[in-house]
């Protein structure tokens, strides 16, 4: 195969153009073209520049050895390179040493389906639902006030990201296009092919769900087990080697290769861990609140005359602010036309994070704004972030009124340091319900600060960011893990042989992507690890 860059037409291209500008570029004839496909698109809508769809293709040709040759100097036409994946190793028939993995997210989902295709028969635990029990008890908080704390936002199958906008993109390096496999698998599972190329791939919550289930059918099609409301609460560790874990329910399961895809939410399970002797340590993170604007006024400051063109939907942004007190503040999880959910899982506990079904068609933009806090923010050893994420979350209950309705304040009145009291021209998204008041009681002081700078510089970028009646509801704390645990080069904990720590809540990932190329890539070193002979 050929892949040809930067091939640019208008976005409202008809089905041919495409085809005959390759043919051009190549300077070939179409008999010579067997076919293509397309490996990227994106879009640039800039305000003043006439709207077009960039492309890259892979073509396949009668005869691509000469036509690499004839065009050796033109950088943007070269050999495509491997992208297809292959498994590093498969199980001999009857093998029975069955891995063990702790957590149903993307990150646990990807190893168990990888070691489940390459005859592993994983044993996955997950301490919450089925993904449409879970969806009720979800619903249970967003609409009755309910929270249960084994079955929520953060917790049960498809983990995290279930609820979510389902933006697939990621910074990581992935010269093995690691990533390519996970999109592979979740267009296989449902999701809309158009994924494997557009440069910003979402899905949206609705589908997910189904896809999920589907691959969760595979696992177990294959061998695998994937076993609901099975919170593992023990490990057993002799000999600086993983023997098991322990279930809530008493049971025991025996394994050498344990894989904890936690998340970043399992505070619960990382006391355990630091009870057993697993080395852990404090990492950054990041606290904020959530703001939502009218999306129209986001189209209209990122898209001018091309706002509402449906070839290229609902603007995005992503911002960063360096303030004056030395402070991080960037705009994290934007989900155009979506809606803030409750994404606490503790009782007592406030925490909001953001959703878009797959349209992005709801009224309101809206993205964390965030300021980084590191351990010096936090002292007290691997386990304090946690404290001080509860801590914020337990206070933004309480402003709240104590039911999980979330505090909120017009951006306004944040700015201008006095407690909000009457709704502007925005009606906030987040269920069950906000509850207007001052949000910086919520937030350390130097957060509030670095946040009250950053506004009005998004402002500068995003007219009408800081605009009044725009709402800030929070608190965001759930950003990433509040700690690593860290493994080795062969993705195995530093002082426990068998244990790998894996995904967001191990400090390997930071979304729905990166978790699941993790996943893969443990998985693969599980299934390598498993193939050496018993000691
Ligand atoms: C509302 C929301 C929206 C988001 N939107 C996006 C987005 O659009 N794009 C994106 O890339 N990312 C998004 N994220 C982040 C993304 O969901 C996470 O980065 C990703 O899910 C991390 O995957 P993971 O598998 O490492 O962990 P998780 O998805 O957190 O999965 C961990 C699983 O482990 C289980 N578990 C924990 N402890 C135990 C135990 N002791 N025993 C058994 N099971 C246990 C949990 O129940 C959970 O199901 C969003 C997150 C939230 C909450």
């Amino acid at each position: 195969m050929i892949r040809v860059t930067e091939l640019r037409l208008p976005v409202d291209h008809d089905a041919l153009a495409l085809e005959a500008a390759l043919i051009a570029r190549l300077a070939i004839r179409q008999p010579e073209l067997i076919g293509f496909t397309v490996f990227r698109r994106s879009h640039d809508a800039r305000k003043n520049s006439a709207l077009t769809f960039t492309y890259t293709v892979d073509a396949e040709l009668h005869d691509e050895v000469s036509v690499l040759a004839r065009h050796a100097n033109d950088p943007k036409i070269r050999e495509t390179p491997q992208m297809d994946y292959r498994p590093v190793a498969v199980a001999p028939t009857g093998f029975n040493r069955r891995p063990v993995i702790v957590g149903f997210g993307p990150c646990g989902i990807f190893a168990a389906l990888i070691l489940a295709q390459a005859g592993f028969r994983p044993i996955v635990l997950e301490r919450g639902k089925a993904v449409r029990e879970r969806t009720l008890d979800t619903w249970g908080l967003w609409r009755k006030h309910i929270l249960n704390p084994e079955s929520n936002v953060q917790f049960g199958e498809g983990g995290a990201g279930t609820f979510s906008d389902g933006k697939l993109y990621s910074q990581i390096k992935d010269p093995r296009f690691l990533g390519r496999k996970v999109l592979t698998e979740f267009v296989r599972a449902g999701a809309p092919k158009e994924i494997m190329y557009v440069a910003k791939p979402h899905i949206g919550t609705f589908r997910l769900v189904g896809m999920v289930e589907k691959m969760r059918r595979e696992i177990i099609d294959l061998g695998g087990e994937v076993r609901f409301s099975q919170k593992v609460t023990g490990l057993d560790i002799r000999g600086g080697a993983i023997l098991g874990v322990a279930l809530e329910s008493g049971e025991h399961i025996e394994s050498n290769h344990v894989v904890l895809a936690l998340g970043h939410s399992a505070r619960d399970t990382f006391h355990v861990l630091h009870a057993a002797g697993v080395a852990m340590q404090a990492k950054p993170f990041s606290v904020g609140f959530r703001i939502e604007h009218p999306q129209s006024l986001i189209d209209r400051a990122r898209l001018g005359p091309h706002a509402g063109n449906k070839l290229i939907g609902a603007a995005d942004y992503s911002l960063v602010h360096h303030a004056s007190n030395g402070r991080s503040v960037y705009s994290f999880c934007m989900c155009p036309g979506g809606t803030v959910v409750a994404a606490a899982s503790e009782p007592n506990c406030v925490v909001t994070n953001g959703m878009s079904q797959y349209s992005r068609a709801e009224r309101n933009a809206n993205a964390g704004i965030v300021v980084g806090v590191t351990p010096e923010d936090y002292p007290g050893g691997p386990l304090a972030g946690i404290e001080f994420q509860r801590a914020l979350e337990s206070r933004a209950f309480e402003l709240g009124g104590g039911n999980y309705d979330a505090p909120g304040q017009l951006v306004g009145d944040f700015l201008a340091g006095k407690p909000s009291t009457v709704l502007g021209t925005i009606t906030p998204s987040y269920q069950p319900g906000v509850r207007l008041t001052d949000l910086s009681q919520v937030l350390p002081a130097f957060a509030i600060d670095a946040i009250r700078e950053a506004i009005p510089a998004f402002e500068r970028q995003i007219k009408g960011f800081s605009m009044h009646d725009a709402i800030l509801t929070g608190v965001e704390t759930r950003t990433s893990s509040p700690l690593r645990i860290p493994r080795g080069d062969d993705f195995q904990s530093i002082n426990v042989r068998g244990l790998y720590p894996a995904g967001e809540g191990a400090g390997y990932a930071g979304g729905i992507l990166s978790a699941g190329v993790d996943g893969i890539k443990v998985a693969e070193a599980v299934a390598l690890d498993c193939l050496k002979p018993a000691t």
